[in-house]
């Protein structure tokens, strides 16, 4: 009686969590820095198959990881789901997360989409690479990230601010396999090339493009995919960067089990189904992202974008290098 009151109870997903409430024992508590819309039906899938009951708060992942440091030892919070592998590495960093051993996702999830320390792991993968106007840019213009700091570029660029940690992963990575000189050539080199201010969203960036006011850009892959859905016919492609060399800058989004998770068990019950097949096609085609399982394939709509040779370092350097990356972009004038 007591179990189906609490189970009704939890029935109701997505509700806010106050300082003050109190959770039934067989709940897993998520924060998120993922949205409603992205996770509630992987939840609810995981409810009608298992019967456990999940509760979670979505917020930015700023607030979330303060959250959790306040709240320290006394936090309800099980598993911690963000995206970007800067994110999740200050999270660890910060000692919010605990390891997890688990062959299910030692198997599931590839050595370089996880913490090599087991704090997180990669569920979907998203790549962050070049955009082109197809109106006046030929695909064999195109190569790398590097020779969009070329002067053939000026005047042409857009990008995004580099406030996101998206840009600040992309040129963390560069510093990992190109160190900091070289690096900082390059994003001084975009920043010369710049065909107007750096804008608040991948989204305002390809619509500019669009619009005629540049020709190259950076962008994530699902957001060309959400344009692609919304506007068919705008004139903008997608182009794989760096496939004659180390391969495509990808990222994650993924989570972690929290030090103080009073679920552990569940939590990693979960988080383990959340690799497996089922979980990760629902994972990956909500968000139009690539699956982090490799058994399993992208939606069609993303599949149609081409294999591509993504990099091969492990995503955990884009925390390791991020302090270096801001600082360099502080320096080479990249807003
Ligand atoms: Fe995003």
């Amino acid at each position: 009686m007591l179990k189906s009151l609490l189970m009704a109870t939890t029935l109701v997903t997505g509700l806010l969590i106050g300082p003050s409430s109190s959770f039934a024992a067989e709940e897993i508590v998520i924060y998120s820095a993922r949205k409603e819309h992205l996770l509630k039906p992987i939840l609810d899938a995981y409810r009608e198959k298992t019967g456990v009951a999940t509760r979670y708060l979505t917020d930015g992942e700023g607030p979330l990881l303060a959250r959790l440091q306040a709240e320290g030892s006394s936090t309800p919070a099980d598993l911690l789901i963000t995206v970007d592998a800067g994110n999740l590495w200050h999270a660890a960093e910060q000692g919010v997360l605990a390891p997890v051993e688990s062959a299910t996702l030692t198997a599931n999830i590839p050595e370089t989409l996880r913490d090599p320390q087991k704090n997180w792991f990669g569920l979907s993968v998203r790549a962050r690479t070049i955009v082109y106007s197809t109106e006046r840019v030929k695909p064999a213009e195109l190569s790398s990230y590097e020779d969009l700091a070329d002067p053939k570029w000026k005047g042409r660029l857009c990008l995004r601010s580099s406030e996101k940690i998206y840009n600040q992963s992309l040129v963390a990575m560069l510093i990992a396999r190109l160190g900091e000189e070289a690096t900082e050539k390059i994003v001084r080199g975009w920043v010369g090339n710049l065909a107007v201010p750096v804008f608040s969203n991948d989204t305002k960036l390809m619509e500019a493009m669009a619009a005629g006011r540049c020709d190259v850009g950076i962008v994530n892959t699902y957001y060309f995919g959400a344009l692609q859905k919304e506007k068919p016919n705008t004139p903008v492609a997608l182009f794989w960067a760096n496939q004659g060399g180390n391969g495509t800058h990808i990222n994650i989004s993924g989570a972690g089990v929290t030090k103080h998770a009073k679920h552990r068990q569940e939590a990693i019950k979960l988080l383990e189904w959340l690799s497996t097949p089922e979980a990760q096609q629902l994972f990956a085609e909500l968000n139009m992202e690539f699956p982090a399982n490799p058994a399993v394939k992208p939606h069609a709509t993303v599949a149609a974008w081409g294999d591509f040779k993504s990099e091969s370092l492990n995503v955990s350097l884009a925390g390791k290098f991020q302090t270096s990356a801001v600082r360099l972009m502080d320096r080479a004038g990249y807003k």
